[in-house]
């Protein structure tokens, strides 16, 4: 059990970190110091950054993701050592767990991919690809996932447009770009031809979701045919789920 103490510290702080890169980046799109995200005055302080979680000045608390992203990150790192899957050491995955953990807060509540932890997730993911199946198959795989996105991607503007023809504020398009530069970022990681597996996964469990939602809307009366929701999250879904579950 005494070992469980160091893990969960671990998973602390890089939940802490994470909470703090998806608030930071976003806004100003580097390291900025943490600001409160009502009144604006800066909190490097413990009390705003672990507990309670409430800015000095106003009081106002950072919400309930910033709870769930550090009690994630520490189930995580207990479960990762428990059960490290067959494909990346402790550290590796941990590192890819901390990137995709961003990606995926930032794409739930802004609906965008940053181009810079796109470049990110590349340079890192070409690594650790190239690392765990050598390079052809890493810029194969990378080349690949990018590419089918890119398809999905004009297929979703084609339909936007049919769909929203004569529309005043239609969606421009279906699927952000960000998602096809996520989808290369999984390509790249996973490899060919684990990639289409991946992507497999992805498409099947935002399909699902999709569905899921729909339903739950009808019942509610709800129906809305623009139904957005972000792909990022599925992407992540399906590079974990390749990783560390197969
Ligand atoms: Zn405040």
């Amino acid at each position: 059990m005494l070992a469980f103490i160091p893990l969960a510290v671990l998973g602390w702080a890089t939940g802490a970190l994470v909470n703090y890169l998806s608030d930071a980046l976003p806004q100003t799109r580097r390291f900025s110091q943490p600001i409160c995200r009502r009144c604006g005055r800066p909190q490097i302080n413990l009390g705003y950054l672990a507990f309670p979680k409430r800015c000095s000045a106003c009081g106002n608390g950072r919400g309930l993701r910033a709870w769930l992203v550090e009690a994630g990150y520490i189930a995580a790192a207990i479960l990762t050592w428990l059960a490290p899957g067959n494909h990346v050491s402790f550290l590796a995955g941990w590192l890819l767990l901390a990137y995709l953990g961003v990606v995926t807060v930032i794409d739930i509540e802004h609906r965008v991919i940053l181009h810079q932890m796109s470049l990110v997730g590349a340079v890192g993911g070409a690594a650790l690809g190239g690392i765990l199946h050598g390079v052809p198959r890493t810029l194969l795989g990378g080349v690949v996932g990018f590419a089918i996105m890119l398809l999905l991607y004009y297929l979703g503007i084609w339909v936007v447009r049919l769909r929203y023809r004569n529309v005043e504020g239609a969606p421009e398009e279906g699927l952000g770009f960000g998602d096809v530069n996520l989808s290369g970022i999984m390509g790249l990681i996973l490899g060919w031809p684990a990639v289409i597996a991946g992507l497999t996964a992805a498409i099947l469990s935002a399909g699902l979701a999709s569905l899921i939602y729909l339903v739950i809307m009808l019942f509610k009366g709800r129906y809305s045919a623009s139904l957005a929701i972000p792909y990022g999250p599925f992407l992540v879904l399906g590079i974990v789920y390749l990783l560390f579950f197969t």
